[in-house]
């Protein structure tokens, strides 16, 4: 065997897909990964089958199909007043995943810092590290509701630091940025060569009324910021691995370089297909209420159970803390949920670069009312 040094000697295999692997293996209902148990829309379906008919199955172009994009900037200046320019700061991507790692690698060099939120989603740190960056991770506490503490932010900033990462609502800690973060963060970044990626693939599922705080609602921070959206949630469609990023001409350009690399285009037929479905406004527009209904009926049913809940207030998750019931490792006890008990979630101390065990374990609440049902009674009858 020829000898190879490893770029990420650290990274395993991503928890989500080991979660679903074994509650496949053992049979457990999985609310591990998220997606849903559902099927997308047939409308849709129909769409994408007929842009495939009309002999959409050739290259899309570089920065994807121009009826989508166009859809795009349509969507971002409804729901947030922002205009982006179809041609040059749209870029259709295959998924969220590859957004982010193509942004990362378009714009950091080494040695350039990037200040990362922990529980952080398990791709960015991997990205950052092959791009040569430094990651600066600060720690969110559950018993401070997951609330960034800017002052810390203020203090790891200087003249090295890049980027910095945001996801809202947040991917594992169904938390959202409120306005007086986007005070706090304007006046961090005001006047410093500091880039923003906001992670926003979960900008449809947020609850309560609460507004979605896009980047792009705010012209110093959007003209500074990556955004990145997936069509896997807003369509219930994740296996299609479609999704998006915004940003400023200056900066797509450099996105776009990295991108038509990558991948360099995605699949013609389901973007032809999403452009005529989204032609409905209502599509995401009843997103909230959608998953408010899932979350609240599965929140009732966790309530019956011994786990003490945390809040959601966005995304697809609800996180429970189990610490009062039991001192195993929350590795350990999702294991053993899944095997004993027959439901599988995600431990979110794997979110942590030092591995922090607060005691939380991550639900997936984007399945049928019986699969939640199903699974609440589980958890219910599961002596620990
Ligand atoms: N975003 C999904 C989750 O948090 C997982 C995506 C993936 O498996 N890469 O469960």
């Amino acid at each position: 065997m020829t000898s190879i040094v490893s770029k990420l000697p650290q990274v395993g295999t991503t928890i989500f897909t080991t979660m679903s692997a074994l509650a496949a293996e053992v049979g457990a209902i999985n609310l591990s990964q998220g997606f849903p148990d559902y099927n997308c829309s047939p409308e849709l379906i129909e769409l994408v089958n007929k842009a495939m008919k009309d002999g959409h199955n050739q290259y899309a172009p570089m920065a994807g199909v121009k009826a989508l994009r166009n859809e795009i900037a349509h969507k971002t200046k409804k729901l947030y007043s922002a205009d982006y320019d179809p041609d040059t700061e749209i870029t259709i991507t295959a998924g969220g995943t590859q957004a982010i790692f193509t942004a990362i690698t378009a714009i950091i060099n080494p040695n350039d810092e990037v200040i990362v939120f922990e529980p952080a989603f398990d791709c960015y740190a991997p990205a950052i590290k092959l791009a040569g960056g430094v990651v600066k991770s600060l720690e969110l506490q559950p018993g401070n509701n997951y609330r960034i503490d800017w002052a810390m932010v203020k203090k790891l900033t200087n003249n090295r630091t890049k980027l910095i990462i945001l996801n809202s609502p947040h991917n594992p800690t169904a938390t959202i940025l409120h306005q007086e973060d986007i005070e706090e963060l304007s006046a961090i970044v005001k006047d410093q060569d500091i880039l923003i990626l906001s992670d926003e693939v979960y900008e449809h599922l947020i609850y309560d009324g609460e507004i979605h705080h896009s980047m792009a609602r705010y012209l110093e921070l959007q003209q500074r910021s990556f955004i990145i959206a997936s069509f896997g949630k807003l369509l219930h469609a994740t296996g299609w691995k479609v999704g998006y990023c915004l940003a400023p001409a200056y900066l797509m350009q450099e996105f776009r370089k990295v991108h038509q690399f990558l991948v360099f285009s995605v699949n013609s037929a389901m973007q032809y297909g999403i452009a005529e479905y989204l032609k409905d406004e209502n599509i995401y527009l009843n997103l909230p209420a959608f998953f408010q209904e899932k979350r609240d009926h599965f929140k009732k049913g966790l309530a019956e159970t011994k786990f003490e809940l945390l809040p959601s207030y966005g995304s697809y998750f609800q996180s429970v803390r189990y610490g009062h019931l039991t001192n195993e490792a929350d590795t350990d006890f999702a294991l053993r949920l899944t095997k004993e008990a027959g439901v599988a979630c995600i431990p979110t101390s794997v979110f942590y670069t030092q591995g922090t065990d607060h005691k939380v374990l991550r639900f997936c609440f984007a399945k049928r009312q019986e699969t939640l049902d199903d699974a609440v009674n589980r958890l219910i009858d599961f002596k620990l």
